[in-house]
């Protein structure tokens, strides 16, 4: 069964403005609060929300295996444990509901009253409850210009790099959906020339720019996902930003690897637009050499052509708009990424979050974090409007956006956006 609703000629009665995100050959799935106050799962179609509890009880679903209850939960992880073959039957079937040529809801002003919420009358939230988040470290690029700065550019990729998707085991307390304010972390740093640690708020806080992939159940204790099978368990993508505080980061890294420079707030956007939304955007992933170990290799195209931005405003300010990447940079796939996660056996769930690694393009204008753009503080970003910046300062807001475009066919993320507020200090410190 194809997913019907990718045709790029469909067109929806409901109103979608040019270039917008979401078409109806979108249909992403998110997790909203309503004016009423009542928590629900739903889409979006141009610059409406669609509860998907109240289409379901008003008999939309009908003839799809669904329990009544699945999508009035405030988070997507049982519907996500449903499985691939619901994922495409639900959003087929959005796709005809909305379909200019089909007039039954668009004909019932009662059913759409119920249904319909324009997007000042909802709060999105985080749309699944993340049980594990895994941080890789994918981009070539990337791995190379930190391995130049933080050691030596002749031997920047560690000896592992090439051979393994390197990656980390992050936190999930700390995940917020877009609008959240994060404020500046306070740490331990060790200042150039200084002989022992000091204590207060971080002077280096990033972002930065990654994508992310949500999970369903993908394996039981002891058993490895094949490559071949693992985009299979993958229900769609976020945009991420892994908000970083590189002076701490660089004073606690070594020997175990990231801890509280980055686990003080990851932002994501709210709507997780799925793998069926993104088939027409794939493309080849850049080449690998050497040849990975079998259980890495993979035929066809894995690669994904998104394209990414990053905006900081200041506050009273004007958006800069200082990197321009592409998710189709990322030397290693996301199904190399989940075959290598459970290789030894390691449990997926339905709801667990893997983050692409920073995702930094071959030119100075796509890399895709401060320390790279403003090469460790050496080469300061200009600001539209005055200003310079080497990394965020208090009160900056991030924003990032994500979207795919293909023979005047266009899908995107929304946008993803966090402020940076001052540190809070702890009591008499
Ligand atoms: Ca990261």
């Amino acid at each position: 069964m194809p997913a019907n609703t990718n045709n790029p000629l469909k067109r929806t009665w409901l109103p979608v403005p040019e270039s917008s995100d979401f078409p109806i050959q979108n249909i992403p799935f998110g997790v909203f609060l309503t004016r009423d106050d009542i928590i629900t799962i739903g889409t979006r179609i141009g610059d409406h929300a669609i509860d998907l509890g109240a289409l379901h009880q008003l008999g939309y679903f009908d003839g799809i295996p669904l329990t009544d209850d699945i999508f009035l939960q405030d988070t997507l992880n049982d519907f996500i444990s449903d499985g691939k073959k619901t994922w495409r039957l639900v959003r087929n079937r959005i796709g005809e509901i909305f379909d200019r040529d089909n007039t039954g809801l668009q004909n019932r002003e009662d059913h759409k009253k119920t249904v319909l919420f324009s997007l000042d009358e909802i709060e999105m939230k985080l749309p699944v409850q993340i049980g594990d988040y895994t941080d890789f470290y994918s981009s070539k690029e990337h791995a190379t210009n930190v391995g130049s700065m933080f050691r030596d550019p002749e031997k920047a990729l560690m000896p592992n790099w090439l051979h393994i998707p390197v990656g980390y085991h992050g936190r999930s307390s700390t995940i917020v959906p877009s609008g959240t304010p994060v404020h500046r972390p306070m740490g331990q740093t060790l200042p150039k020339e200084a002989k022992t640690p000091l204590f207060g708020p971080s002077k280096r806080v990033d972002f930065e720019l990654e994508m992310a992939f949500i999970t369903t159940d993908a394996n039981v204790l002891g058993e490895a996902v094949p490559i071949e099978e693992a985009e299979d368990y993958i229900f769609g993508m976020v945009l991420l930003n892994d908000w970083s505080a590189r002076d701490i980061q660089k004073w606690e890294y070594v020997p175990l690897g990231p801890f509280l420079a980055k686990n003080f707030a990851s932002s994501i956007s709210p709507w997780i637009v799925t793998m069926d939304a993104l088939q027409p955007f794939r493309v080849d992933s850049p080449g690998q050499s050497p040849e990975p170990l079998p259980y890495l290799v993979q035929q066809g195209e894995h690669g994904f052509d998104i394209k990414l931005e990053v905006d900081i405003t200041p506050e009273n300010g004007e958006p800069t708009t200082v990197s321009r990447s592409n998710f189709k940079y990322m030397y290693w796939t996301m199904a190399q990424q989940l075959a290598h996660h459970t290789v030894n056996g390691c449990t997926v769930n339905s709801g667990d979050m893997m983050g692409s690694g920073t995702i930094s393009g071959p030119t100075p204008d796509s890399y895709g974090s401060m320390l790279e753009l403003a090469w460790q503080g050496t080469k300061p970003v200009q600001l539209r409007g005055g200003g310079e910046r080497t990394f965020i300062e208090d009160n900056d807001t991030v924003t990032m956006r994500g979207y795919c475009e293909k023979g005047g066919a266009r899908i995107g993320f929304g946008e993803l956006s966090g402020k940076l507020l001052p540190a809070k200090r702890p009591k008499g410190k």
